[in-house]
């Protein structure tokens, strides 16, 4: 089966990022008709190499996806740049996404894939930082910042042991409450490692030379910092989705679409993987986690037409 501008696919899948093209390259081996739509702003573009990855590691984000685009569409797929402005439709009766750029493709399944949206405090400079000097994962960027000074900016509960846990890269580590209440244990264990903790709201960053040199309080104190780890609330991105009805829930770290392990949504006939259903997957995660879902997807079409060819028979000999 190949993929033509007029055709029903089998699988639109919404979102090119690592999960999305990862399904997509799984797929087109798999001999399906498949369309990736993506709007080519993925997750860690800010970042200039993506790290704890096995094969790649250090490798451009953007470049990584343009290698990943190829090898889909060197199998069959193909990739469209545009976003999904209004999704619908039903596994019964088929699913259309319309395009920001006129056209509107229509499919049997729909896989989304779409990331999350990094939702950071209002705090001036941070976003210009983020990916760079400050960042949110110790596993994405800790080893670039080992033995410096890092601080950790309170955003929510985790905070506290998210702070314990950069102090793996680190022994020049602050701990910012940020006017947040934590637990007298916790700060028991923050302290007891040496960790400093700063009282007091942020409410600034300084930069100097192109790079971060301190937190800024409002009592007009300054804490000397190299780099800053936010631990960043985020989003799942749904914007033009909403017609196809999926559950979503709101837990600590933000909100995701509910799925099941492989990938089943509350909607039959739309899947979901990667980062939109867990937004704590690295990029190996999201592929591989994409790549399980589009197996899954192939697997439950090809029963689904074995079921179909066994009841076409059925009819044509009467029983
Ligand atoms: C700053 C930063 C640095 C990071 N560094 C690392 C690292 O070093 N190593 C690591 O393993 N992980 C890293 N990560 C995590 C990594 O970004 C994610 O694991 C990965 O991006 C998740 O892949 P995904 O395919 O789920 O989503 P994404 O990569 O975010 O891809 C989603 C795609 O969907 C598209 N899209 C969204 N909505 C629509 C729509 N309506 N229509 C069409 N397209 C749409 C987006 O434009 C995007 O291209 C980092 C994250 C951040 C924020």
């Amino acid at each position: 089966m190949s993929a033509t501008n007029n055709q029903v696919y089998d699988v639109a899948i919404i979102g090119g990022g690592a999960a999305g093209l990862s399904a997509a390259l799984i797929l087109a081996r798999a001999r399906r008709g498949v369309v990736v739509i993506d709007g080519g702003e993925p997750r860690n573009a800010p970042a200039s190499a993506a790290h704890g990855l096995l094969g790649q590691e250090g490798v451009n984000p953007l470049v990584l996806l343009e290698t990943g685009r190829n090898e889909a569409v060197s199998y069959g797929a193909r990739i469209v740049q545009a976003n999904v402005q209004h999704a619908s439709g039903s596994a019964d009766n088929g699913f259309a996404a319309a395009l920001d750029d006129g056209s509107t493709i229509h499919a049997d399944q729909v896989l989304i894939a779409t990331g999350v949206q990094d939702e950071l405090p209002a705090i001036p400079g941070l976003a210009e930082r983020w990916g760079r000097d400050v960042v949110h994962c110790p596993y994405c960027h800790g080893w670039e910042i080992r033995d410096q000074r890092i601080g950790l900016l309170a955003t929510g509960p985790m905070s506290a042991m998210q702070a314990l846990l950069f102090h793996q890269w680190t022994d020049r580590m602050t701990f910012f409450p940020n006017g947040l209440d934590f637990p007298t244990e916790q700060l028991e264990k923050v302290r007891a490692l040496g960790i400093t903790v700063a009282p007091g709201t942020a409410s600034g960053i300084e930069v100097v030379d192109d790079r971060l040199t301190a937190a800024l309080m409002e009592d007009g104190s300054r804490v000397e910092l190299d780099a800053l780890a936010v631990p960043a609330k985020t989003h799942a991105r749904l914007d033009g989705l909403e017609g196809l009805g999926l559950d979503v829930a709101t837990n600590a770290m933000g909100v995701a679409v509910i799925a099941d392990a492989a990938g089943h949504t509350s909607v039959p006939g739309v899947w979901a993987a990667g980062n939109v259903v867990n937004p704590a997957m690295q990029v190996s995660e999201s592929a591989s986690n994409g790549a399980r879902v589009a197996m899954t997807i192939n697997t439950e079409m090809v029963f689904a037409r074995a079921d179909r060819a066994v009841a076409d028979d059925r009819a044509r000999v009467g029983v």
